[in-house]
């Protein structure tokens, strides 16, 4: 499904986030930046071992990356030239500010990926696989903050959510036709 926002294109796809050609991929990391399993490990075994190498010596720097916050390393042998790194929350209920975390790890990837100049970037359901944020939730929270965004900068020609299952694609699509349809 695409639509266009101002000047920017929103796609929302069923696929492997890893294939996916825009500038920078975005990576529902966890704070340690070491790698782990769902698409971390993915973009780690696709992109090769530079992407960790570099992860290495952000932790060195800055210790291991807070829940929200979003840094950028090398793509190493994907498509894409570079690949954001965020730490969605962990679902714990919704108690403990798990929207607003979400929310942040979206809003900060989108920021750093602007602040960079990358103009086209793909996306994964951060925080509804291992980390178990309820779907319809997380899609809700996802489309907003880059429909808002979106609106208030319009220097990304694309975004892509890349949904892994054809039933996260069909909530994601839910959620954008009820958030559309509220304006
Ligand atoms: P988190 O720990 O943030 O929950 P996961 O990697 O466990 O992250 O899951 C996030 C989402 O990424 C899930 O919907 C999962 O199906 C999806 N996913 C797993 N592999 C890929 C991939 N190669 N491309 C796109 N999405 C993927």
């Amino acid at each position: 499904m695409d639509v266009r926002i101002g000047s920017t294109l929103l796609r929302l796809m069923v696929g492997d986030i890893t294939k996916q050609d825009t500038e920078a991929i975005v990576n529902a990391a966890n704070s340690s930046l070491m790698g782990g399993g769902g698409v971390d490990g993915a973009i780690h075994r696709a992109g090769g071992p530079r992407i960790l190498e570099e992860c290495k010596k952000i932790v060195a720097q800055i210790g291991s990356l807070p829940t929200g916050r979003a840094v950028m390393t090398t793509g190493g042998n994907l498509k894409a030239r570079f690949v954001i790194h965020t730490v969605g929350p962990v679902w714990s209920g919704g108690g403990r500010g798990e929207d607003e975390l979400l929310r942040n790890a979206y809003y900060n990837s989108l920021s750093l990926a602007g602040d960079k100049g990358i103009r086209s970037i793909s996306f994964p359901s951060i925080s509804t696989g291992a980390y178990r944020f309820p779907l319809e939730r997380a899609a809700a929270i996802a489309l907003t903050t880059v429909r808002d965004f979106v609106q208030e900068h319009d220097f990304f020609e694309e975004i892509r959510f890349v949904l892994f299952r054809e039933d996260d694609y069909r909530v994601y699509r839910q959620a954008w036709e009820k958030i559309s349809g509220e304006d």
